[in-house]
């Protein structure tokens, strides 16, 4: 999976006098499941229609398989698409919606019907192939639009947020079911969503957009546990910033000392070289503990229980340090009953379970 399939360089879209996408470069992997992530209106939706061919580059170039396809109409680029508004023709078949893209391209009688057939098996809808897309719920009329954007075999499938309409539970076994005919198939893929979780549960990396520009692109993991700004950092998950100056720099651990409390000097690791003065440490709320031992931590704050909230599987502890920082921490819902509000807690975490990544001074403000 190591060859490159899409490859952007430098792809800019102005819409008139808005730049929606800048500068982006990108490069996606023979077979790999890419997802664009990121908040309303960041461009997303605008480079895939780059990608697709249904907007021009205003400058740049996309290549497809080493070809440049940049002024290819997009009947020519023969990608697989499915949006949120996927729309089935209501009065034909399902299984002549799905070959519907082979009548287009002039396939023969016979091959349509064992490739509907095949595609049908694919997503488990071999039996329905004679029914009306009014007569199937939302998630298999889905698995249908996604059978059709992929009987041609198309060299590339791009989803644009295709999952949005549908509710939380639906949803999330939709994009199991998508990520696993995605593998079996193997055929390249990038997903636009807005949705963290989604982002997650089914790429192989993502690509995190922010005002036409990437901030990270990452595995999953990466994404989470090594955040390289306080974009990325705040988007994804809950997370805990604490400002300071860099004291301390020595084989891939750090020292910082806190802005808001001078007394206070929080370690971190880091992988990779970071030449930044100042700096936030950034723990997630889960790898903080309640401590009763400051031994047993490299780093510890004192804090009080500002309010506990139970949310099922944990429990949120709301607390604020003495030096004014608002920490959040995540613990076992079993172990809820250990603190309520007004409380005086020791907080600890250790060295790996942070990270740390560039200050930006306009927060302050925030
Ligand atoms: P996303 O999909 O991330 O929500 P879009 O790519 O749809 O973002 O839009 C990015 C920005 O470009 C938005 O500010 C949007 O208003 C603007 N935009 C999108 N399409 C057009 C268009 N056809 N004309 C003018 N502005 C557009
Ligand atoms: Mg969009």
């Amino acid at each position: 999976m190591n060859e490159i399939h899409l490859a952007i360089t430098d792809a800019t879209k102005w819409y008139k006098k808005f730049k929606a996408v800048d500068k982006i470069n990108l490069e996606v992997k023979k077979g790999e499941f890419l997802t664009i992530l990121g908040p309303s209106g960041s461009g997303k939706t605008s480079l895939l229609k780059l990608i697709a061919g249904f907007e021009e580059v205003s400058a740049g170039s996309i290549y497809l398989n080493h070809q440049d396809i940049t002024g290819k109409k997009p009947y020519e680029r023969d990608i697989g698409m499915l949006f949120q508004n996927y729309a089935l023709f209501p009065h034909m078949t399902i299984a002549d919606n799905i070959a519907y893209p082979l009548r287009l391209r002039k396939v023969n009688k016979q091959e349509i019907r064992e490739r509907v057939q095949k595609i049908l098996d694919l997503v488990h809808l071999s039996e329905y192939g004679n029914r009306f897309p009014a007569q199937l719920s939302g998630g298999q009329q889905q698995r249908v639009a996604l059978a059709r954007a992929i009987v041609f075999n198309p060299p590339l499938l791009l989803l644009d947020e295709p999952l949005g309409a549908l509710d939380k539970n639906l949803r999330e076994k939709m994009q199991l079911e998508i990520k696993h005919i995605q593998e079996k198939i193997g055929i390249t893929t990038i997903s636009v969503t807005h949705d963290q979780e989604e982002a997650l549960t089914m790429s192989d990396r993502v690509c995190v957009m922010n005002k036409g520009r990437i901030e990270q692109i990452a595995t999953p993991q990466q994404l989470y546990q090594r955040p390289v700004n306080k974009f990325v950092a705040e988007f994804i998950g809950e997370i805990n910033l604490l400002a300071g100056e860099v004291v301390g720099n020595e084989e891939g651990q750090l020292a910082i000392r806190l802005f808001a409390d001078a007394g206070i000097t929080l370690h971190s690791n880091h992988d990779g070289g970071f030449s930044e003065r100042e700096a936030y440490v950034a723990i997630r709320p889960e790898n903080i503990q309640l401590a009763s031992d400051r031994g047993a931590f490299k780093n510890t704050m004192e804090a009080k229980v500002c309010e506990t909230i139970y949310v099922g599987d944990a429990c949120k502890v709301k607390t604020r340090t003495a030096c004014g920082h608002e920490m959040t921490v995540k613990i076992p819902a079993r172990l809820s009953g250990s603190c309520k509000a007004g409380d005086e807690i020791l907080l600890g975490w250790n060295l790996s379970e942070s990270t740390v990544i560039p200050y930006e001074r306009e927060a302050i403000l925030a």
